[in-house]
């Protein structure tokens, strides 16, 4: 089968119809990708429906709030899945680049290289095909999202690419999911603590991350036509491999 007949067949569905013939075509190979945050109990329970036993890879940065290592938890019993991985950055690599913790503040970039970027390229050894949960609404890079493509020889899905706020706000309610527990305080989309602000609406919840700077995406995703977005514009290249 061509790329193309692979990206072919999997056209027009989204949602629990898209992901059903994904766990199915690449049951063993594929993994979900999930921050545990605001609207990621949407992908999760539809997963769950499907197959409890597919690979979810978490990142624990080692700078998230505490509410959201204790929703990743609540979400985990709730919905039953069985191999949720929790993956944590490289030891010698934060001794290394990020001893004092501080590294944030003076480089978001290399940050987020460090603690998210290199450690979800490792857990992707393996794997021919992820799933994450991002939506066009988001915006920015977002807003041309594809529910299916191919990216650095991976097939990435977005199931709930042309979802709105209304839609996941509506699943959560009918499906009666727990919301994450920073929501109630204002908080819309929820990434590590120095670097997500209250803030953002329903149709705008990304507002409150990386507040004040040019960066909008942490650098673990792909662009529409398979790039992948590590760095905002004002910086050069990051590795994304490595310890
Ligand atoms: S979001 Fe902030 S704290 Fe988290 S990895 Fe990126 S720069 Fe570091």
């Amino acid at each position: 089968m061509t790329e193309n007949d692979l990206l072919e067949s999997y056209a027009g569905l989204e949602g629990a119809d898209l992901l059903r013939p994904l766990l199915r075509d690449f049951r063993g190979q594929i993994a979900v990708v999930s921050s545990f945050g605001a609207e990621s109990a949407v992908l999760l329970h539809m997963v769950s429906e499907i197959d409890r036993a597919v690979p979810v890879i978490f990142l624990d940065t080692g700078k998230l709030f505490a509410e959201t290592l204790e929703y990743r938890d609540e979400l985990v019993c709730q919905l039953g899945l069985t191999d949720v991985r929790s993956v944590v950055p490289c030891a010698i690599a934060l001794r290394r680049e990020d001893a004092d913790g501080l590294l944030h503040k003076t480089s978001t970039d290399l940050c987020c290289d460090l603690r998210k970027t290199r450690p979800l390229a490792a857990a992707l050894q393996g794997f021919s095909a992820v799933i994450s949960g991002r939506k066009r609404f988001h915006g920015g890079e977002r807003q041309n999202l594809q529910a299916v493509s191919l990216a650095d020889e991976r097939l990435k899905a977005e199931p709930l690419a042309s979802f709105s706020g209304l839609d996941i706000a509506n699943y959560m309610h009918s499906h009666d999911l727990p919301p994450h527990p920073l929501v109630e305080a204002g908080y819309r989309s929820i990434g590590c603590a120095p670097c997500t602000s209250k803030g953002g609406t329903l149709e705008d919840p990304r507002a409150g991350r990386w507040a004040g700077q040019e960066k909008t995406e942490c650098g673990i995703h792909w662009t529409a036509d398979g790039r992948v977005v590590r760095i905002s514009a004002a910086q050069g290249a990051l590795s994304s491999t490595g310890c």
